[in-house]
């Protein structure tokens, strides 16, 4: 893909209609109702998607149970089950191209970046691919000389993935990967802000030859269809990726179901630049965190924490860059800052522009919504950074989810980390140093799932993700993210000619 390559929204002129996946069909509402979906960059309808309602979700969930229970991805082998993962990844990698050219236009994240994703999406299925018939069980070394006893490693059933508006694609991998290789079905719900990308996914799962069932997408509002989804009997999990209240809500509902639960939720991440970093590529590190996709990324570095010494000469060089960001058509590959993804996204950054400086932030750069020229009828918020702020202000405490920096200052080590853990949150965080015996205390110290050393925003199929306190329960991707969609099942077998007494208990 050359710099220069332009692309075109999927429907430029028409409007596209979608609809969900269940038990296999395309379906449209039991209702027949739909809503449309904003282009945020052209603020224009671009196209219709079924506005599903609980009665859509249970249609939805004993579809997957059907499956589930007596379809033939029960019976399959795991191998058989990779076999299908790896087909779905080679089809992804065939559509990358046209799959974020449709998140694009959804959510108006970056051509450049959405490629990359989509390009590293395959990567997802193939390594869960890999590991669908290495999840073994064991066999029991018993005490006992007549028993012999071995551990099954089983599915739970129907998993639900609820995800956020900023990463479709990439949010539902993390969920389908580890889930559908131990041999779960699911029933997905983007959010209302961008589900085309996920309708448009799941009919690869036909192509690659998944039973009907497997995978079924219903879209609609959370209050519509959320409840059906959270409380229904047959669901044995729910995995949800967005807010921290959402997320909130959603553990209450399942847990009346005593449901299996994993959250990946917000943020208030520190990206911590000490005087003795290589201030190149701190500056680069720090802009990584919080301009990409327009700072709306769990992981954003919203607070920036730098150390006093270099404080001043640091802020003013980010500033500088905020400045000099190019802003306009995400579907340019030369744009660096595209659109805020959607309207009541848009609304809440312009209140906490307000918030920090009601609280006395002094903004350096940006601190309004963008009115260039090239930025056209877009929902912009020209990238932002404020100055002088203390971590007792709102703009250091809640997340904003937007293109705006909070730059605190701190003396030595232990403030840092002082200030640094002193948040509700714990999802990420990011040290700029070249002390090692730094880098590495800090590592150990730092209350967050993840601690990027000179690096930020980097994630891989391979390594844990997940949140530290408010940011969430469980952990994504690598390994470990498997565990939670399996159940340990024992087997005893007796090897004895003879039941001893039944009125005791085989100890
Ligand atoms: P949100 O909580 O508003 O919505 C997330 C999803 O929940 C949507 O699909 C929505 O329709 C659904 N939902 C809403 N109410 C529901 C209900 N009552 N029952 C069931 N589902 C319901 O979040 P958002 O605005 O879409 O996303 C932004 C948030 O997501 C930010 O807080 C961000 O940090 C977080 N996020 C976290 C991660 C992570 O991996 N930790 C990744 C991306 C985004």
């Amino acid at each position: 893909m050359s710099q220069t390559q332009q692309y075109t929204a999927p429907s430029a002129g028409t409007l596209a209609r979608y609809q969900m996946l269940i038990g296999g069909k395309r379906v449209d509402a039991s209702a027949g109702e739909v809503f449309e979906t904003p282009n945020p960059f052209t603020n224009e309808v671009w196209a219709t998607i079924p506005r599903g309602r609980n009665e859509d979700a249970i249609r939805a969930i004993e579809a997957a149970d059907e499956a589930f229970q007596n379809g033939p991805w029960g019976r399959m082998t795991a191998s058989a089950r990779g076999r299908l993962l790896r087909r779905l990844a080679e089809l992804i990698a065939r559509d990358a191209e046209r799959l974020a050219t449709i998140e694009v236009t959804d959510n108006g994240k970056l051509m450049s970046e959405m490629h990359g994703q989509l390009r590293y999406i395959p990567e997802y299925f193939h390594y869960y691919a890999g590991l669908a018939d290495k999840l073994q069980g064991a066999v029991i070394p018993s005490e006992k000389e007549d028993m012999f006893s071995f551990t099954r490693r089983e599915p739970l059933g129907v998993c639900v993935g609820i995800t956020a508006w900023n990463s479709p694609l990439l949010l539902a991998a993390y969920k389908l990967g580890p889930g559908l290789a131990a041999g779960n079905t699911f029933v997905l719900k983007p959010s209302e802000h961008a589900s085309a990308s996920t309708l448009e996914f799941a009919k690869l799962f036909e192509e690659a030859g998944f039973p009907p069932g497997v995978l079924n997408v219903v879209t609609g509002f959370g209050p519509e269809i959320g409840e059906a989804l959270t409380t229904h009997p047959k669901v044995a999990k729910v995995t949800f990726t967005g807010s921290e209240g959402t997320g909130q809500r959603i553990y209450e509902a399942a847990a009346r179901g005593l449901k299996r639960v994993t959250l990946e939720l917000g943020g208030k991440s520190p990206n911590i630049v000490f005087d003795d970093a290589n201030l190149d590529n701190a500056v680069n590190g720090v802009i990584s965190g919080i301009f990409a996709a327009a700072g709306q990324t769990c992981v954003a570095g919203s607070r920036l924490l730098v150390q006093d010494t270099i404080y001043d000469q640091f802020v003013e060089r980010l500033g500088e860059v905020a400045r000099g960001a190019r802003m306009g058509n995400p579907l340019d590959l030369s744009t660096q800052i595209g659109p805020i993804a959607n309207a009541p996204q848009h609304k809440k950054i312009l209140e906490y522009l307000d918030i920090a400086k009601s609280e006395g932030a002094r903004c350096i750069a940006g601190g309004a919504a963008a009115q260039r020229a090239e930025c056209g009828k877009g929902m912009f918020i020209e990238p932002t950074v404020f100055a002088d702020v203390s971590n007792q202000m709102r703009i250091a405490r809640e997340e904003v989810f937007g293109p705006v920096l909070a730059a605190i200052r701190f003396k030595d080590m232990d403030e840092a980390l002082a200030i640094a853990n002193d948040t509700p949150y714990g999802l990420a965080s990011g040290v700029w140093t070249q002390d090692i015996q730094r880098a590495l205390i800090m590592s150990q110290r730092l209350q967050a799932g993840t601690v990027w050393v000179n690096t930020y925003r980097a994630i891989s199929y391979t390594t844990p993700f997940g949140g530290y306190k408010r940011s969430g329960l469980g952990r994504e991707n690598g390994m470990e993210a498997v565990d939670a969609y399996l159940q340990t099942k024992s087997v005893w077998i007796s090897t004895a000619s003879e039941v001893p007494n039944p009125f005791m208990m085989r100890v």
